[in-house]
């Protein structure tokens, strides 16, 4: 008898997304002219192409595997050093990160998710609400909750509530957590932390000897520079957490599929008995045991980043993106609306009008604006109330949705 993982089982069918797609057929079905002026600003996608540099240094790495003197196979789990050197000159000069503390993957959900390898039974785990998907639904699959109540919140996870009143960054807990997800740049809310909140957190995380599991998926779109970008900018946080970074955002890798992993190697975790122990090595066998190594032209490509060149057409991208949420901020305050974050980070996080759910909103946008937005609701409890508009747009589009809200609203 083959046995299942009877906690997926546990995992309530993928809501969200789902429901938003039989939404937006069923309006095109019904709507056949209007599904032709139909915008989507749902997906956290990234629509602009790849920036110039990094097309070409793929083009030459696979010219380079093309030839038997430059032929490369398998290369290091852990990444290429080029491209190890390159993340900590450029992202974490100064902030005492050395090369062999970075892991190289395919991609931050991945990482998020498979991190939970290295970690025991019985840890207390506390997410944020509203929160991405992926850090709830990879504790489930593992068996670190009970089951769903009706409201879609798992037994034995602890939400963090995230809101206005707390600028959309958790209070500290009262009580003792193991494990917390925290990102900033936050999605879906665009919040960002400040050094204060950080500094709180590590304070709390060393007292409680957790570990903070922080996703810095959207560090390039930080406007502000009293913003934080990294978790390791905090004293203390070398023995408390781990960062995780993906090319997906900045140098719109999402298909192209390159992230990273920074691991201390002061970070320590607890055997069964107490016993300190340090989570670099573990991670370094995990990930050499079940990974063999991004792909070289991809490597290539994301090192290419960090190039002259690299660098112009990333910021050219993050800037093109940047004005977009500018424009959808000032169209949904011009609106009468509550708007929330797209100042350090490509999403928008807007109040639904008096009496409207976060569903009833989605359907008014799709409806009398043919724009899809995702709702808040879709999040988390907290995030009822409220909806998300994505950046990730063309110019055009946005314009164009930014006039339509005008219109709905006017
Ligand atoms: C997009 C995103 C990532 C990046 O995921 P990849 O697998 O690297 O594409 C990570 N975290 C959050 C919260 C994201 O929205």
């Amino acid at each position: 008898m083959a046995r299942i993982n009877d906690n997926f089982l546990k995992l309530k069918a993928g809501y969200l997304f789902p429901e938003i797609g039989r939404r937006v057929s069923a309006f095109n079905e019904a709507n056949p002219e209007a599904a032709k002026r139909l915008i989507r600003c749902g997906i956290g996608d990234v629509t602009e192409p790849l920036p110039e540099a990094c097309r070409q240094a793929m083009h030459e790495a696979v010219d380079e595997l093309g030839n038997s003197a430059t032929f490369k196979g398998y290369g290091p789990e852990q990444g290429y050093a080029f491209l190890r050197e390159a993340i900590v000159a450029n992202q974490f000069a100064d902030l005492g990160i050395s090369a062999d503390e970075v892991f190289i993957s395919d991609g931050s959900k991945c990482d998020t998710g498979n991190i939970l390898d290295i970690f025991g039974p019985g840890n207390v785990i506390a997410i944020t609400d509203p929160v991405y998907p992926v850090y709830v639904d990879t504790n489930v699959m593992i068996g670190n909750t009970g089951e769903a109540d009706a409201s879609g919140a798992y037994a034995g996870l602890v939400y963090l509530p995230c809101t206005p009143e707390n600028g959309f960054v958790p209070s500290i807990p009262d009580r003792h957590v193991d494990l917390v997800y925290l990102c900033y740049p936050n999605n879906p809310t665009g919040a960002t932390a400040t050094r204060e909140q950080l500094e709180a957190w590590v304070a709390y995380a060393r007292r409680e000897k957790a570990i903070i599991l922080y996703d810095a998926a959207y560090e390039a779109f930080i406007q502000d520079p009293a913003v934080p970008r990294s978790i390791f900018e905090i004293e203390g946080a070398h023995e408390c957490a781990m960062e995780f970074r993906s090319f997906s955002k900045n140098g719109g890798f999402t298909g192209v599929r390159c992230a990273y992993i920074v691991i201390p190697k002061a970070l320590k975790g607890y055997t069964a008995d107490g016993t300190e122990q340090a989570i670099h090595p573990l991670w370094s066998r995990r990930h050499s045991t079940k990974f063999n190594g991004a792909s070289y032209p991809v490597q290539k490509g994301a090192a290419a980043v960090f190039s002259e060149e690299g660098k112009k057409q990333v910021a050219a991208l993050i800037d093109g993106y940047m004005g977009n949420a500018t424009l959808l901020r000032e169209a949904c305050s011009a609106a009468g609306l509550a708007v929330y974050g797209g100042v350090n980070a490509p999403y928008v996080w807007v109040g639904c009008p008096t009496g409207l759910t976060s569903w009833d909103m989605f359907d008014k946008m799709l409806n009398e604006a043919n724009v899809v937005i995702t709702p808040g609701s879709g999040f988390g409890a907290a995030g009822e109330g409220y909806f998300r508009i994505s950046a990730f747009n063309s110019r055009a589009n946005v314009e164009e949705v930014c006039r339509r809200i005008g219109e709905i609203f006017g």
